[in-house]
């Protein structure tokens, strides 16, 4: 009897031990989050403005979706998701992206049936089992857009402009624009042809990795980071040698609307992303601060994906997404991270019998849309030593004297100068004024 109840309590047996986060994931927590929280809402305030509308899709997806959306022999499908068996034997997957579940959305709810193209956004977290490094959590946030609907080269510009007034706005300097197009369906498979061929006389020169793809997905060899493989990679013919006449132009018109914009960008051949389904226009945003693993954010053309997942309908698209956590980042080393998360106000109570008026004045201020902070500690002494560990600019002192006078007692913590103050007063300093 006594040991079945210490399995069913698991915890019990074990209290000694401090439960911690799961490996490669972690907590956020304040004041760090205040800056999460900017940068969110400078997106929203964007993604309005260019009218996307969010779209919330479940972190869980059938693990199908991943392996026919995001491609069998990428590293993420391979080796980098968090795939497990549910208790009906169906097989479930922790989004690692949220494309193809957007587009599994877009499908499943025939949103094509909607009025011209859709717009959507979305941020949230995702999931992959990458080794733990600098920057790279198991659990890691994305901001990103889809514009589904068109292959049109003005839908590519335009969220392109999107991107980069989004990444402007939450305050990120010094990025620049990389832009490449992968070719098509149609023009794509000749060039592949042409890779395998030399890739086959290089095989020596390469990586593990890149002799495997050489055969399986020589595109992404391209991208391989490998140092010793980069003399054998810049000696591959260029696939922007090898697009078709319709890619070529549709590239064509990509860079007119960018520099119609005064969008400036680089032009990165080796550029591929590490996803099946991208086609044409293929962009990545780096940044210096981010050091080797330098991209903030990703995205291009995916008009073949509704296929890869079994759709009837055409529904070509084009999206990116932003690595949140490497831009929270970029933004601290650039100074944005605030200082301190201290209340505009902090209301100190002399007395129990006072703490009970001061409950009700702070909730009276708090309309005022002010972070107020009410002290629970009846001493004085102790509030403001609280108060001055939190780094509060002033404090309110209410006393059985100042309920009787109605006038409140305002202490300035930098330079110990007091002054008394009516309610109203209060409420315009609050709202700004002094
Ligand atoms: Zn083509
Ligand atoms: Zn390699």
């Amino acid at each position: 009897m006594a040991r079945r109840a210490a399995a069913a309590h698991p915890a019990k047996a074990r209290s000694e031990e401090l439960i911690r986060a799961v490996k490669g994931t972690r907590d956020l927590l304040p004041p760090a989050t205040a800056l999460w929280n900017r940068v969110e809402e400078a997106a929203r305030r964007v993604f309005h403005a260019y009218h996307y509308r969010e779209i919330r899709t479940p972190v869980l997806e059938p693990t199908e979706l991943f392996a026919r959306g995001v491609g069998q022999e990428t590293d993420i499908v391979r080796k980098e998701m968090y795939t497990f068996e549910d208790r009906d034997g169906s097989s479930l997957t922790l989004r690692p992206e949220a494309t193809a579940p957007v587009i599994r959305a877009y499908l499943e709810h025939r949103l094509d049936q909607q009025p011209g193209i859709q717009k959507l956004f979305y941020i949230g977290p995702m999931f992959r089992r990458e080794r733990p490094q600098k920057g790279r959590y198991r659990q890691f946030h994305q901001i990103g857009a889809e514009a589904i609907g068109s292959s049109s080269p003005a839908v590519d510009a335009e969220i392109i402009e999107l991107l980069v007034e989004v990444l402007s706005r939450a305050g990120l300097e010094g990025f620049s624009l990389v832009l490449n197009s992968v070719g098509c369906p149609r023009c794509r498979p000749s060039y592949l042809e042409r890779l395998r061929a030399e890739l086959r006389g290089k095989a020596a020169s390469l990586c593990a990795d890149c002799r495997r793809r050489a055969e399986t997905n020589p595109l992404r060899v391209l991208d391989c980071k490998v140092p010793e493989d980069q003399p054998a990679i810049a000696s591959l013919p260029s696939l922007l040698d090898h697009l078709c006449s319709e890619c070529r132009e549709h590239f064509a018109a990509v860079r007119r609307m960018l520099a119609q914009r005064a969008i400036a960008y680089e032009l990165a051949p080796r550029l591929v992303r590490g996803l099946d389904y991208y086609m044409r226009t293929t962009f990545e945003v780096v940044h210096g601060a981010l050091g080797a693993q330098n991209s903030v954010a990703g995205g291009g053309r995916y008009d073949g994906l509704a296929e890869a997942l079994g759709a009837k309908i055409a529904a070509p698209g084009i999206g990116f997404s932003i690595g949140e956590d490497r831009l929270v980042l970029a933004l601290e080393e650039a100074g944005h991270a605030p200082s301190s998360c201290a209340p505009d106000l902090f209301i100190a109570a002399v007395g129990e019998a006072a703490l009970e008026h001061a409950a009700s004045l702070a909730r009276r201020l708090r309309a005022t849309g002010a972070a107020v902070e009410l002290s629970f500690e009846p001493r004085l002494k102790r509030s403001l030593e609280i108060a001055n560990r939190l780094g509060v600019g002033r404090v309110l002192i209410v006393g059985e004297e100042e309920i009787a006078s109605g006038s409140y007692t305002l202490r300035d913590m930098q330079t110990g100068e007091q002054r008394s103050l009516c309610e109203e007063a209060l409420w315009r300093l609050l709202a700004g004024g002094n």
